[in-house]
């Protein structure tokens, strides 16, 4: 599987861990995970992924979740997937990449749905926001103490009503923040109109439990590769 290697912050190039440092590095953003992306797309592509990301990690750790919308929306194809961390740290971010017709003939439009734990800063690099976490961008979009209640979208995650807050975000493109399995979830839309899927009946599986047969794959994500 032809796979990139890049900084999860910036999309930068990283340095491999050396005689003098056991980290991965950027020259920008100093230690961090490094980003795979995967070069194609495709069934055995994401089941070669699935079981990267379901290895056994160091520690007990909680696998991290590959979040898909399932049932894809209508006409949406899987355009890509990636993940964070190496055969020390075990995978500890990934990110899935969605695209299909925009709601109300609005063009083609982009998803990208992020599981990470918190520190590894791939969510708020796509998200347009300053990283490595969305902390208080977070609290004041949730608007101070009974934020539950001002949710900007609801999604289902494992069977769950799950909220989401929209944080503010480059005008090209709608960001939300939620948690789930206690690492933080990132749902980002382009253009910033397909926001609005997300506030739709959107439920989302984690391909690492099972991987449906019939989901579609389209042509790689430009957003996954290199435009954000
Ligand atoms: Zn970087």
């Amino acid at each position: 599987m032809g796979v990139s290697v890049s900084c999860p912050r910036c999309g930068g190039a990283v340095r491999p861990p050396d005689m003098m440092h056991p980290d991965w590095r950027c020259d920008e953003c100093g230690v961090v995970l490094p980003l795979h992306i995967a070069g194609h797309n495709g069934p055995e592509v994401m089941q070669s992924v699935v079981s990267q990301v379901t290895a056994d990690t160091p520690g007990e750790r909680e696998i991290v979740p590959l979040w898909c919308t399932w049932p894809l929306l209508p006409g949406w194809t899987v355009t890509g997937v990636a993940w964070a961390g190496d055969d020390r740290t075990g995978v500890r971010a990934t990110a899935l990449a969605c695209s299909g017709p925009a709601p109300l003939g609005g063009g083609p439009a982009d998803v990208m749905l992020v599981a990470e734990e918190p520190g590894v800063g791939l969510g708020p690099r796509f998200a347009g926001i300053p990283g490595p976490d969305p902390g208080l961008l977070l609290v004041r979009a949730m608007g101070g103490r009974d934020g539950e209640h001002s949710a900007h979208a609801k999604i289902k995650v494992d069977g769950h009503p799950t909220p989401l807050w929209s944080v503010r975000s480059p005008e090209d493109r709608s960001a939300y923040v939620g948690e789930a399995r206690g690492m933080w979830l990132y749902a980002i839309a382009w253009p910033a109109s397909a926001g609005f899927l997300l506030a739709e009946d959107v439920v989302l599986h984690d391909l690492c439990e099972w991987l449906p047969p019939e989901l579609v794959y389209g042509a790689p994500s430009p957003y996954l590769h290199g435009k954000a």
